[in-house]
């Protein structure tokens, strides 16, 4: 559609960013773009309405851009998923394999509510680490998972095809 081609010109490739052979989706116009933006968020709330979801956990960092837009969008809150270390209190933590060595998300605990309906944002899903680790951490909270939303897939990593395979339906804008 016409939005989807607008959205598209919004974001670029960096070659060999932040290292070589990595083709890095850049989102920063798409962010600084009024509309841009508005059509963005609009469609990732697609689908669901107030009350559908009891918080959007948003992964560090550029899921947080996202994140607000969505939950205002969608009367809920945000609960953050971070590195570790920058949480200031209790942590539940989740640690999960990457291309070369270990990486680590956390959560506070007791951010979630028993059976909390959660929603789940970032920008970008590639190889699914990140989106699996936040969907562990969110089960280990008590956490019920709607759906994840990006704004962009690479499909050919394999991280979307992961979700789906846990039953954790996954949506993203662009691919
Ligand atoms: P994954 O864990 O391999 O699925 O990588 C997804 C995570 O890495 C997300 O948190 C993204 O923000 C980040 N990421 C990976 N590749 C890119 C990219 O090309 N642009 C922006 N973020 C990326």
């Amino acid at each position: 559609s016409a939005d989807i081609t607008r959205l598209q010109a919004l974001i670029r490739t960096i070659p060999d960013f932040p290292e070589p052979g990595i083709q890095f989706r850049d989102i920063t116009a798409l962010l600084a773009d009024a509309d841009g933006l508005t059509l963005a968020l609009d469609a990732m709330a697609e689908g669901l309405a107030p009350g559908d979801v009891d918080a959007v956990v948003a992964v560090e960092a550029r899921g947080f851009l996202l994140a607000g837009g969505l939950a205002h969008r969608l009367h809920c809150g945000v609960v953050p998923v971070r590195k570790p270390g920058k949480l200031p209190g209790p942590t539940l933590g989740v640690s999960y394999a990457l291309e070369y060595g270990e990486d680590r998300l956390e959560m506070h605990q007791g951010a979630l509510r028993p059976g909390a309906r959660i929603l789940v944002v970032d920008d970008l899903i590639a190889t699914g680490g990140t989106a699996l680790a936040t969907g562990e951490l969110v089960t280990r909270a008590g956490g019920h998972i709607v759906g994840f939303r990006f704004l962009i897939d690479l499909p050919e990593l394999g991280g979307a095809a992961k979700l789906a395979a846990r039953g954790w339906s996954p949506r993203a804008l662009l691919s």
